[in-house]
């Protein structure tokens, strides 16, 4: 199965999950920036399969390389060998810690900020919003993930599956379901933790929760924030009425943030 039709799959269950058990019952169904996000989910998913798929192309090629003796990248290989399993969890651990590394400068250094404010554009939180984001951010990601994968080598099918499942944990995440994961959240990331993420006031700090699957890292690196009796008041970021509503002036809004707004 394609990464195309998991995503589909995934996204489709959780429609069903937020239609039947709502968090939120008074948010709508067909809320709007829906039709937004669901190109989002096409464009930003088609985006990513490519960049994952040259991940897993480029480890394959090194696998190859190999078995056949030659040396076309340096070697390492921690992971050859070694159970799916194992390099399932090695891939997650060490790809979910570059991500929490970058989503943190994303929030600390004003350029990138300016491209990251697309996806906290999001006021009203369902499993939609989690493509919502600008594309170059997917580049930045994904192509910090080459340098230590490829060092690590091992088989490309536990790098497809880190690649599903964390698209699941983050639609999952963002999903518009109220359901505790208990003890658990010490270590993954939840609908309830990550709500705080996305709160648009100052409350805990301005950036807070940059976990995507695991939120351990928030908690070792003191940056986890929530209150566990109470939601966020509002969700968005300060200002964020400058954010254009229409997706190309979205996409150009972090060229051209201080004239795009004053059009919006
Ligand atoms: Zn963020």
């Amino acid at each position: 199965m394609s990464y195309l039709s998991w995503l589909l799959l995934v996204s489709g269950s959780f429609a069903v999950i937020e239609f039947l058990k709502p968090a939120r019952k008074a948010q709508p169904h067909l809320r709007p920036q829906l039709t937004n996000d669901l190109f989002y989910l096409v464009f930003n998913g088609h985006l990513w399969a490519v960049l994952t798929g040259g991940l897993i192309g480029a480890l394959a090629t090194r696998t190859d390389s190999l078995m056949k003796g030659a040396s076309v990248f340096p070697t390492v290989d921690l992971l050859t060998g070694k159970s799916l399993i194992v390099q399932f969890v090695v891939y997650l651990l060490i790809s979910d810690f570059l991500q929490w590394c970058v989503h943190n400068l994303l929030h600390r250094v004003p350029f990138l900020w300016n491209f990251h404010k697309v996806h906290h554009s999001i006021h009203q939180m369902d499993w939609a919003g989690n493509f919502r984001f600008h594309w170059m951010e997917l580049v930045v990601y994904k192509s910090l993930l080459y340098i230590p994968l490829l060092f690590l080598g091992g088989e490309p099918e536990p790098l497809f599956a880190v690649a599903v499942f964390a698209t699941a944990w983050g639609h999952f995440n963002h999903a518009n379901f109220d359901v505790g994961i208990g003890p658990l959240a010490y270590l993954f990331n939840s609908p309830r933790m990550h709500l705080w993420h996305h709160d648009s006031s100052s409350e805990g700090g301005l950036g807070k929760n940059y976990g995507i699957v695991l939120s351990c890292w928030d908690y070792l690196f003191r940056t986890a924030y929530w209150p566990k009796d109470r939601e966020p008041g509002r969700l968005g970021y300060p200002h964020d009425d400058e954010m254009p509503r229409d997706i190309p002036r979205q996409m150009l809004f972090p060229a051209l943030p201080s004239k795009v707004a004053e059009d919006g």
